[in-house]
């Protein structure tokens, strides 16, 4: 039997390594010979995770091309592990817009909750399959990852639910306290690059023709934002010219102020026009937006 590929997106976050991990453990506990891989380097905040309850990050997976893959957290092609358009996917589990075709059924799973590892969670039930601690840490982890410790729009009563449940088997007391301690792993910029910030959490879309890239940095406090903004857009600007998109975006979201501020620099005239706000000096600061998911795709696909 041919192993499968449990894969999340590229520019994988701790949702898509996690909940990839969990999901081919779930499989072979059911006799289904899968694994889990990544689609790109993984980033601090999952490292982290990954140490904490004692898993080694899984490898890469490379060319797709042949293999037999379960797409988790994405389903846009431009997404998936490079030549994935080359192999047999036979599962996706997801929670975020559908943008996907086949010429084949699939198992297609979406559910509009904050996090796949939701999902999972709520598949190791169906399939009565007990959680371990460690598989309950990581998912814990990925919720509190993408849901920003409850703080996005995009938290729902599922992922709360789930929540409460896996903290008690991973063994976690304050599931809030934790959540900050995940989200602050790679809430310092010191070190990394612009374009280091700009790649670590990013997705390029494409809006009525135009291709538009948003990256999303976590931080606590502007400070280090401000002091280096001239940078970050000369690197959004450069991301632009090498990668040939209509625009680059760059979220830096203050997990606890709970807002964002939006780096742009080139024709911003679409920008101004999803925010309904004027972007001076390159920047746009956006209350309670935190999602780029709910907060800021829907409206730049109006706009464009
Ligand atoms: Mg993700
Ligand atoms: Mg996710
Ligand atoms: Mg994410």
């Amino acid at each position: 039997m041919d192993t499968i590929y449990v894969v999340g997106h590229k520019n994988p976050d701790t949702d898509s390594i996690c909940s990839a991990i969990a999901y081919a453990g779930l499989k072979e506990k059911i006799g289904i010979s899968a694994k889990a891989a990544s689609s790109g380097e993984i980033n601090d905040e999952t490292r982290f995770v990954l140490g904490r309850f004692g898993f080694a990050p899984p490898d890469r997976i490379g060319d797709a091309s042949g293999k037999k893959l379960v797409l988790v957290d994405h389903n846009e092609a431009q997404q998936s592990p490079d030549n994935a358009d080359k192999a047999q996917i036979i599962e996706v589990i997801d929670h975020h817009k559908i943008d996907f075709k086949c010429s084949v059924p699939v198992y297609f799973r979406n559910e509009p909750v904050g996090c796949t590892a939701t999902i999972i969670a709520d598949m190791y039930e169906d399939a009565g399959v007990k959680i371990t601690g460690g598989i309950a840490g990581l998912l814990l982890s990925a919720i509190l990852s993408d849901t920003v410790v409850f703080k996005s729009q995009t938290t729902t009563e599922k992922d709360r639910a789930a929540s409460k449940r896996l903290a008690k088997i991973a063994g976690i007391k304050n599931t809030e306290e934790f959540g900050i301690e995940v989200k602050t792993a790679k809430a310092s910029l010191a070190g990394k690059s612009a374009e280091a910030l700009i790649f670590m959490d990013y997705k390029d879309f494409t809006f009525n023709g135009k291709k538009v890239g948003i990256g999303q940095i976590e931080v606590v406090g502007m400070e280090e934002v401000n002091s280096r903004k001239a940078e970050l857009i000369a690197g959004i600007a450069s991301v632009m010219k090498k990668n040939g998109n209509d625009a680059v975006l760059l979220m830096a979201t203050d997990i606890i102020a709970e807002g964002t501020d939006l780096l742009a620099t080139g024709n911003i005239k679409p920008l101004e026009k999803a925010f309904g706000k004027k972007i001076s000096n390159d920047s746009v600061y956006l209350p309670k937006v935190m999602s780029r998911k709910k907060d800021v795709v829907p409206l730049l696909e109006k706009a464009f």
